[in-house]
């Protein structure tokens, strides 16, 4: 940690540390009766209010106490977005212990192997989850007693769980005389793995600080926009990257907050829409195509959904049109990842873009945005220089800031650090406005002839056609040029394409040299724990796919 000079005159404000309980607190005492309405892995509809969830938030925070959990000690969870898991973010944080999210999207293995690197006391678990920790249990060496998140009528009869214990006891047997205590604001709140495409995942390990920063920061107007008038339901889960901070950001503008559970169905997500009247939401653009087809398929419109944050990969053009032009909800396309809590940028107009004529605003829209304060970003050559900001040249995107990781939990990838800049791995262009444009992962990127072509614009085009739903491309191995592009599509259910159809689409959309040399048809793509293509897949199994010669 740097140690800073300090002057011989300090500010005489009063030193509060910005601890993560002070948000739940907050919301308590001024937003206290604003409801958290959650549906229920049971099914149902759960409502209460903020008052409630701080309330229950301290009482679990005590039963932690009871349990032995000491500050720093890591908790995990395996739960949906729903209210208990909400508590749990305050109860355990606001302890002094270490919130550890796991995606159950993870492969077991993965899973098993994240509990143990993270040294895990005690894991929560929704009940959906059972039969997964039933087979993983054997294999959790520090995990000193589950957790199931139910009332004690819903607990298994039989089980293989050794220490099996239930939330809502925990809760009924504590009074709630309890303080929130206050500590050194950088100490460690919660704990999240990177989804480790290549080799093991890697712990991400924000402290109270950075979160309360990220929280504050991720509000604004520039960037999520949440104020106490949105009703918020985060579809993006609270186990990757503590749901982009909305479990912070809205109690802390007040927002009433909607938890979606385990259904994330078009169906199931339009309904709590409706029936709740969300104002905002976030989410990844898999989950989008599920509820726009919905909503398209059934003739339906949203009579309160007004805005949502697309991000975690590109939002395709094709898609934001849809939702602003056919369904009147405002797109704010965003960038960030797990080791940078995960805001970066948010694309928001600015007051003199308003006057440009509709097209060239909605250019704009496409790009991942604008860095929000807090956040530092640069573009950098092959040999670490920095490049133009001119809206064309691409490098390697570097940043910094404080809720970007300084390095990995537990050391892991040693120093990962170049001159106090974080390597993201993500290439970009910075126009002369400040927006960024991610044109893929470092590792993505085509290399033809010794120049690179950027997979998600040729993305954005295939997707732009009718017949395309979803849309890959991956560069294979080419005798001259090293490697040249290939598409890999899955059609619309009920449309038709052929392979000369889509390469004509290409024409005067890119330059003529990045048109894919060919297209493959298949029935679904490989998609990751947190709704990503998994391209390193892709590229096993096209490893061997014969591009046509010309
Ligand atoms: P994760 O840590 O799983 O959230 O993944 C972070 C990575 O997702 C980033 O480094 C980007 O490669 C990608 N990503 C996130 N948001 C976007 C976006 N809006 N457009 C393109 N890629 C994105």
């Amino acid at each position: 940690m740097t140690a800073y000079p300090t002057s011989p005159l300090m500010g005489q404000m009063m030193d509060q540390p910005l601890l993560v309980s002070s948000v739940i607190a907050f919301a308590a005492r001024h937003y206290g009766g604003n409801e958290i309405v959650s549906r229920r892995v049971e099914g149902d509809i759960h409502r209460y209010t903020y008052r409630d969830c701080e309330l229950r938030a301290r009482r679990m925070a005590q039963a932690l106490t009871g349990l032995g959990v000491q500050m720093g000690d890591r908790v995990a969870t395996l739960a949906w977005n729903g209210y208990r898991h909400m508590e749990l973010y305050y109860a355990v944080s606001g302890s002094g212990a270490v919130l550890h999210t796991i995606n159950p999207r993870l492969h077991p293995e993965q899973i098993a192997y994240i509990i143990n690197h993270a040294e895990g006391q005690y894991l929560f678990f929704d009940m959906t989850f059972l039969p997964a920790i039933e087979a993983m249990a054997r294999h959790c060496k520090t995990i000193k007693g589950y957790v199931a998140m139910c009332e004690r009528a819903h607990m298994p009869l039989e089980t293989s769980i050794p220490t099996l214990l239930c939330y809502e006891d925990l809760i009924a047997t504590s009074s709630g005389q309890y303080a929130w205590p206050q500590f050194d604001e950088r100490s460690a709140a919660s704990l999240c793995y990177t989804s480790g495409t290549t080799g093991n995942p890697k712990g991400a390990l924000y402290s109270h600080r950075s979160t309360v920063l990220h929280a504050y920061a991720s509000a604004m107007p520039n960037a999520l926009n949440v104020s106490a008038a949105d009703t918020v339901l985060p579809v993006v889960p609270m186990f990757h990257v503590n749901a982009w901070g909305l479990p912070y950001s809205v109690p802390l503008s007040g927002a009433k907050m909607v938890f979606p559970g385990p259904a994330l169905d078009g169906k199931s997500l339009y309904e709590l829409f409706e029936s709740e009247g969300v104002t905002f939401s976030a989410g990844v653009p898999t989950v989008w195509l599920g509820l726009v087809n919905h909503v398209l398929q059934n003739d339906l419109r949203f009579s309160s959904f007004r805005r949502t944050v697309i991000g975690g990969s590109a939002c395709p053009p094709a898609m934001m049109d849809t939702l602003i032009d056919q369904l009147g909800v405002e797109v704010v396309h965003a960038w960030g990842m797990t080791e940078m809590s995960p805001l970066g940028t948010a694309c928001t107009l600015m007051g003199r873009h308003k006057t440009l004529p509709a097209a060239e605003q909605r250019a704009v829209l496409r790009k991942q945005g604008h860095a929000i304060y807090g956040v530092d970003m640069k573009i950098v050559d092959d040999d670490g220089s920095e490049l133009p900001w001119d809206g064309s040249t691409y490098g390697h995107l570097l940043v910094k800031g404080p809720w970007v990781v300084s390095g990995y939990f537990r050391g892991e990838g040693g120093d990962v650090l170049q001159d106090g800049w974080f390597p993201t791995g993500d290439v970009a262009t910075i126009d002369a406005d400040g927006y960024l444009q991610i044109t893929d992962r470092s590792k993505d990127v085509i290399k033809s002839g010794g120049e690179w072509i950027g997979s998600i614009d040729l993305e954005n085009v295939a997707m732009s056609h009718p017949a395309v739903l979803q849309a890959a491309c991956i560069g294979v191995q080419h005798p001259k040029w090293s490697e040249r592009p290939l598409l890999v599509v899955v059609k619309r259910p009920g449309a038709d394409v052929t392979r000369e159809e889509l390469l004509a689409w290409f024409d005067d959309k890119v330059a003529k040299w990045w048109i894919p040399d060919d297209v493959v048809f298949t029935e679904a793509l490989p998609m990751g724990g947190t709704g990503k293509i998994q391209k390193n897949k892709l590229r096993d199994i096209y490893h061997e796919h014969r591009l046509p010669t010309a």
